[in-house]
């Protein structure tokens, strides 16, 4: 899960870096009374998770007078769609160089890889296209709870050494809280010292508990009830539901679904053994989903009985169109129970998928 610009510097603050003097808003009203210690510009920055936020007008320097009108102004806007319900106050830095860098895990080399650039600020897309010397990276084994020091100074190049230990703590948030990602950009440099002016952190979603976090709000509605049922869930974009059996299976549906020339609305797999109730609630929790228009069942008889699967989807009774592919345990006895209330069983998996993406092609005709 993404954490917001201030419950990131709230860890970096922890570890001591340094992170400028500022408070969260939820309203204007909360301003009252805590603006003194900014003082003659104060920077305003929408609490949104968008990349490029700046660039889109959630971030404004404002003079530290006119901070409640502009606070109001902000949580007026949309940042890329997205409402702001909190805004970040802080001191205006003194910036006299900004920097990149960020921490994540390079999955191939089973590694930790630091990417740093003299070059940062919200131009950094553009630096990594054009300039992509500008950029620097190290790779370093998780098994090293410091960067070595040799190693630090090769990132670094000719940027300031003070930059150095900053890095080294970011990279102590990284590897302590659980990280798939944390980033700084700009890292800046002023005649007060080193600060982090921005910051990003993403969490590995297993552990959120261990900062306390109770819900994932990266996840829908939908995708949160799935995850306390113990489905695995996801949300796409297209107008095929999946339910499937193990990763496997679901995933190779997905792929035929794509080869076919289909999207995918979601998928779910409901795990093994499931009984006719959980059947059910996959079935209902896919159809609930807007823009469904048509529902596979992909699943694999071996612990799973067929006819328990088909009782399930039976009972569930959603309005879409269900497509079932059904193989092994008991699998007579569930096609019978289809068959009997009007459902679709087909043999192979390459029929349900062309048959659901012919459904698509002819609802959008
Ligand atoms: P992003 O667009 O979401 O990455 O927002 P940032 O927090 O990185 O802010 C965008 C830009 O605003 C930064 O690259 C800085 O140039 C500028 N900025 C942010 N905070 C400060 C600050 O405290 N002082 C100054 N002078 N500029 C700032
Ligand atoms: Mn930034």
């Amino acid at each position: 899960m993404k954490l917001l610009e201030y419950e990131a510097k709230d860890i970096y603050r922890k570890y001591g870096i340094p992170v400028g003097f500022g408070f969260v808003i939820s309203s204007p009203d909360e301003i009252d009374g805590r603006i003194r210690d900014f003082g003659d510009e104060v920077v305003v920055k929408a609490q949104v998770d968008v990349g490029g936020r700046g660039k889109a007008g959630g971030v404004i320097i404002a003079k530290t007078a006119d901070v409640r009108e502009e606070s109001e102004k902000m949580f007026a806007k949309q940042i890329k769609g997205v409402p702001v319900e909190k805004i970040l106050l802080e001191e205006k830095l003194p910036i006299e160089k900004e920097y990149y860098v960020s921490i994540t895990i390079d999955r191939s080399r089973r590694e930790n890889v630091i990417i740093f650039s003299s070059e940062g600020g919200v131009e950094i897309e553009q630096t990594a296209r054009e300039n992509p010397d500008a950029i620097r990276k190290i790779w370093v084994s998780p098994l090293l709870h410091d960067i070595p020091s040799f190693m630090l100074r090769n990132l670094l190049g000719d940027a300031p050494k003070e930059l150095a230990p900053v890095i080294n703590d970011l990279y102590r948030v990284f590897c302590e809280n659980d990280g798939i990602l944390v980033e700084i950009n700009p890292l800046v440099t002023t005649s007060k010292g080193v600060f982090a002016a921005d910051g990003k952190f993403i969490v590995d979603d297993n552990a959120l508990y261990r900062l306390g976090i109770e819900v994932n709000r990266d996840l829908t509605e939908r995708e949160r009830r799935a995850e306390s049922c113990g489905f695995s869930y996801v949300e796409l974009s297209g107008q095929i539901g999946v339910i499937g059996n193990g990763a496997g299976l679901t995933m190779s549906t997905l792929d035929m679904i794509e080869i076919l020339g289909g999207k995918a609305a979601n998928f779910l797999d409901v795990g093994g053994g499931a009984g006719e109730d959980r059947v059910c609630s996959a079935v209902k929790l896919v159809a609930e989903m807007p823009g469904v228009k048509v529902i596979i069942v992909n699943l694999l008889g071996g612990i799973t009985r067929c006819d328990e699967v088909a009782r399930g989807i039976v009972k569930a009774g959603v309005s879409q169109q269900v497509l079932v592919r059904l193989a092994g345990t008991n699998e007579a006895e569930g096609r019978e129970i289809l068959n009997k209330n009007g459902y679709k069983m087909l043999p192979t998996m390459d029929d349900v998928v062309s048959e659901a993406v012919d459904a698509c092609k002819e609802a959008a005709l």
